[in-house]
């Protein structure tokens, strides 16, 4: 058995979140184990939940249509949720569910150790990019230890918000680029250590 097919057999019989009970399927994500690019938004809707794959509605449909712009087919690229299973009634997932979660994308991102991670909103924009601004930082890339992360606005957004559209649809023109130029990314320095606190009795 693949090591996917043992995380995605693991995360079907998960049941820390009390949202487990309501759900008709677990959304452990989809795509090759060798994916270079890996696609990550926010948790499950009603067709992702009938259907136990991500990105399969409305917003789905967009993501594919913005796969398609940059010649990208959508079996080559992983696409995952920070949340696998679907909050009731399309409800922004809570803090524990992130949290019960999170060891789950942990291993898919060790499994498939992808080149570069694309957020799609703020909720995996937060994970990889904590303190954020959305609107500040989408289609820019940072490197840290070889890895590239790419935030993006999530697709659904451009479903409420037309201007949005051609936000994202520039936004993943990047991509291709991103992907030909990946050494010349800058890796982000690390962050300067806090201050010395100083000890004054010693
Ligand atoms: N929105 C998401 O964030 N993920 C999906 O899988 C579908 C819609």
């Amino acid at each position: 058995m693949s090591a996917l097919t043992e995380l995605y057999e693991q995360i079907t019989v998960c049941h820390k979140c009390e949202i487990s009970k309501a759900r008709t399927n677990a959304v452990p994500g989809e795509g090759p184990e060798n994916a270079e690019i890996m696609f990550i938004g926010e948790a499950p809707g009603w067709n992702e939940d009938k259907q136990g794959r991500p990105f399969v509605g409305q917003a789905g449909q967009f993501l594919d249509k913005l796969l398609a712009s940059i010649n990208l087919d959508r079996k080559k690229v992983y696409i995952t949720n920070v949340v696998k299973t679907r909050p009731p009634d399309n409800r922004d997932p809570s803090p524990i569910e992130i949290q019960n979660c999170a060891p789950w994308l942990e291993r898919q991102l060790e499994i498939i150790k992808p080149k570069i991670i694309v957020t799609l909103g703020r909720y995996s924009m937060a994970k990889f990019f904590p303190g954020k601004s959305i609107s500040k930082i989408h289609g820019t890339a940072v490197k840290r230890d070889g890895v590239i992360y790419f935030a993006m606005y999530h697709p659904a957004a451009a479903l409420h918000q037309a201007s949005l559209r051609q936000t994202l649809e520039e936004d993943m023109k990047k991509i291709p680029r991103i992907l030909a130029e990946m050494k010349s990314v800058q890796e982000e320095k690390p962050k300067e250590p806090p201050p010395q606190q100083l000890n004054m009795f010693g």
